[in-house]
């Protein structure tokens, strides 16, 4: 693995800009690497490793630098929860079944409430909340940033990064649906999300 100022160079080009997210996202992925001894996460343990990520913020990209867990590879999952935590899981270590969904090893990594508190203790001559945890998110310890668990997690097959897919035509829309994301009617047709619940889909049609 890269060094830390090599990653944060790294996360700063993809993601845009230096922020104390970036800091965060670059050590907490570090240590989730470093805590399922996945020292290549992304050349040679690639295929091992799946990230759960519960915001969609700053740290997000750097997370994605650092473990190489990209959501087009479906190795980046994203629960909105917004929270800054995140969940690193070893596919090489598997613990259990429950039914046909196996259950992975993982751990699982929140930021703490109390370092934003530390940073101010530490640099309190510095107004600017992001430069004062840039600062001090550099050199404050593991255990003053995060909490840390150790977690199972329950992944189906289909969840899998290489998951071969059937693709299921929607009885409504006749547009393609992958992963079983399908769902059926009380009728027995085939539906997408979309036509299944109108009502809660993100979008709506305008016109008409
Ligand atoms: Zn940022
Ligand atoms: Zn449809």
């Amino acid at each position: 693995m890269d060094s830390f100022e090599d990653l944060l160079r790294q996360a700063e080009i993809a993601h845009g800009h230096l922020c104390a997210g970036q800091i965060l996202g670059v050590r907490m992925a570090m240590l989730g690497c470093k805590r399922l001894g996945l020292a290549e996460p992304r050349t040679t343990d690639r295929k091992r490793l799946v990230t759960f990520v519960e915001i969609d913020r700053c740290a997000t990209d750097a997370i994605g630098v650092v473990t190489g867990c990209r959501l087009g590879k479906r190795a980046l999952k994203v629960r909105d929860w917004g929270k800054m935590a995140a969940t690193f899981i070893d596919l090489g270590a598997q613990l259990e079944a429950e039914g046909e969904t196996p259950v992975y090893k993982g751990i699982r990594i929140a930021a703490l409430e109390s370092s934003k508190q530390r940073a101010r203790e530490l640099y309190p001559q510095i107004e600017d909340k992001n430069r004062q945890q840039m600062l001090a998110y550099r050199e404050m310890t593991d255990a003053d940033l995060f909490a840390e668990q150790w977690v199972g997690v329950p992944m189906h097959p289909r969840e899998m990064p290489g998951y071969k897919s059937a693709r299921i035509t929607c009885a409504i829309c006749a547009e393609g649906i992958n992963y079983d994301r399908n769902v059926s009617d009380a009728d027995g047709r085939i539906l997408c999300q979309s036509c299944a619940q109108p009502e809660t889909s993100y979008y709506k049609p305008l016109g008409g």
